[in-house]
């Protein structure tokens, strides 16, 4: 039984883009998906071929090798350049918008693969789309996930209306890269953000399809653009991208809304945007001040109808972006400069590092499908189903976000010289530092962490983790050979989302830094001997009692356990080294 949406959108069924573009196609060019009527969709190797056969077709196509899966599998990347600028600094001196296109990230959310190699082969073959590339350079990746696209199997996917056959979700370390984008853990990730940022593009497409209820939209988005991407790259989406993309969409016979849902508010179904957070493609792009969008085609619609809708946005996005090239390079620009221009100044406006979808909203027709029971042989019971009839609910959408966490940026971190891992991942992120010459032994502000909580479960190949973090002010000292890193550079807000422990996605809250939680420095001291030592300070030190034992009259916990009041004292001794629960890295203000 394939599952299917109770409605399609009626321009789906000529999906004259789609129709055309394979019109212009010489036959060795066309897809598996075009040949099947998306029924169908090829391994791996159909795509790479097509990119070579695009390759030799046009002096303006070059495939590179970008990595390794962990299966041994060669990823590869389509450069489009027209002045042939086919490696970072060629693109970078031709001074072009550069737009990163990738497909297959979840293998099974795969129509975006054989239609962005449509949109190159519109390029270079066709004609069609020609034009842009007198202003942009496209980096195309057309299976991220190649492991998992290999996978193949009808059982992948069981809400999803076709193809007969995809890849899995996640890569073959059981790992989803759309989760990735901080820690990397995996190769494909480390060859993807090496691609990110040496070729630093401008505007980024991420395709997906989902799952979820049934509605008439075919196709619907998410991209960062409150207070989550930096002005002007932010007022750029808000003002210029998103209303030119919803029009142009629309113009073409699509349903497209914001990726969200509807949930019971204010006694009646109101629609919620999601709040994203930099573990995620287009979250992570943002935290680099660039625009990204995330394609959401939806797994009920058809195939077919799924590979017009990414089909479509991308094009409708690299036509609005045409509109004025330029001044999408010049937003993500002063982003950047605006970003790092914060750096040691303490009255600059702290910056965002989490927020909640806000209770603010406007007004919005949510373009919904009504629902009817049906009785069950099976369950005996009633079983809702979605009917062929619109519900055009006047509702309302939020789609703003009120700020949770946020911090002042400092001049820059210092990152103690052995903590190499954590150096070594921001390298990876293209994040500039240097080594400090000689050791430093003076105040510096961190955080002591309080009311932690490891997760009961592991998420991502982590078990992660909560807390609260105290700021403090402490004599710290950090040996010589220290990371330091500077603020003051255009990946300022990438940094403070790994390396600000309460940040969603920071390095502390993925586990990297647990031995931190793990207290002391291994040389413990048994019972029979720290209650005597604790007992003497306890006589000799009046102060430091009043303390215990007002901590015993406040805290009944701690005072019914015998192991953390002796503890109590062990940490008030010398014998303590003091930096159990507290942060390593330290914020700097001034140099
Ligand atoms: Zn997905």
């Amino acid at each position: 039984m394939v599952p299917h949406s109770a409605i399609e959108p009626p321009a789906a069924a000529a999906a004259a883009s789609l129709a055309a573009s394979t019109k212009a196609s010489p036959p060795a060019l066309l897809t598996t998906g075009e040949k099947t009527d998306w029924n169908e969709t090829a391994p791996y190797a159909e795509a790479v071929e097509i990119s070579h056969r695009l390759e030799r077709a046009s002096r303006f196509v070059k495939v590179l090798d970008i990595g390794t899966t962990p299966e041994g599998r060669t990823m590869i990347a389509l450069v489009v350049s027209k002045d042939r600028a086919f490696t970072p600094e060629a693109a970078a001196r031709a001074g072009k918008a550069v737009i990163l296109i990738q497909s297959g990230i979840h293998a099974g959310e795969i129509e975006g693969k054989d239609t962005v190699l449509m949109l190159v082969r519109d390029m270079v073959v066709g004609k069609k789309f020609a034009p842009w590339l007198d202003h942009a350079i496209f980096v195309v990746i057309p299976v991220f996930n190649v492991d998992g696209h290999e996978s193949f199997s009808p059982y992948h996917r069981p809400s999803q209306n076709g193809p007969k056959s995809t890849g899995l979700r996640n890569n073959a370390q059981r790992l989803n890269l759309n989760r990735d984008y901080i820690k990397a853990d995996t190769p494909e990730m480390r060859a993807w953000l090496r691609v990110f940022n040496s070729w630093m593009p401008d505007f980024h497409i991420d395709n997906h399809v989902t799952d979820g209820s049934d509605m008439q939209y075919d196709v619907t988005w998410d991209m960062a653009r409150n207070q989550d991407l930096a002005d002007p790259a932010g007022a750029w989406v808000r003002d210029r991208f998103v209303p030119e993309l919803d029009k142009r969409m629309a113009a073409d016979g699509h349903l497209a809304a914001p990726y969200g849902e509807l949930r019971n508010a204010n006694a009646r179904r109101e629609f919620f945007m999601e709040v994203f957070s930099p573990r995620y493609s287009h979250l992570y792009a943002a935290v680099q001040n660039r625009p990204s969008l995330l394609v959401e085609s939806h797994s009920l619609k058809s195939a077919k109808t799924r590979a017009w809708a990414h089909y479509d946005i991308m094009r409708h996005s690299i036509d609005t972006i045409m509109l004025d090239p330029e001044g999408l390079r010049r937003a993500v620009r002063d982003a950047d400069r605006e970003m790092a221009s914060r750096a040691g100044n303490r009255s600059a406006p702290p910056v965002y590092l989490a927020g909640k979808v806000s209770d603010k909203s406007r007004p919005l027709v949510y373009r919904a499908l009504k629902t009817g029971p049906y009785r069950s042989a099976v369950t005996g019971g009633n079983v809702t189903r979605y009917l062929a009839e619109p519900d055009d609910l006047e509702t309302r959408i939020h789609d703003q976000i009120d700020t949770t966490v946020e911090a002042q940026m400092p001049l820059g971190y210092l990152i103690p010289a052995a903590w190499t891992g954590v150096a070594d991942l921001l390298k990876l992120h293209g994040v500039e530092m240097e080594r400090t010459t000689k050791p430093l032994d003076r105040e510096f502000e961190t955080y002591r962490f309080g009311n932690t909580r490891f997760q009961s479960a592991s998420n991502e190949g982590h078990v992660m983790l909560d807390f609260e973090a105290r700021p403090v002010t402490e004599k710290i000292m950090m040996p010589a050979g220290s990371y330091w890193v500077p603020l003051k550079q255009r990946r300022a807000r990438l940094i403070m989302a790994m390396l600000e422990p309460q940040a969603p996605d920071s390095l502390a809250r993925w586990g990297l830094l647990n031995s931190v939680f793990e207290g002391g420095r291994g040389d413990g001291v048994g019972e029979y001997l720290s209650e005597p030592i604790a007992r003497r300070m306890m006589a000799d030190n009046p102060e430091l009692r009043r303390q215990f034992e007002a901590r015993l009259a406040a805290d009944p916990p701690f005072a019914a356990d015998p192991r953390v009041r002796l503890q109590w004292w062990f940490q008030q001794s010398r014998y303590d080294a003091g930096d159990s629960g507290r942060y390593p890295i330290v914020r700097v203000w001034e140099k």
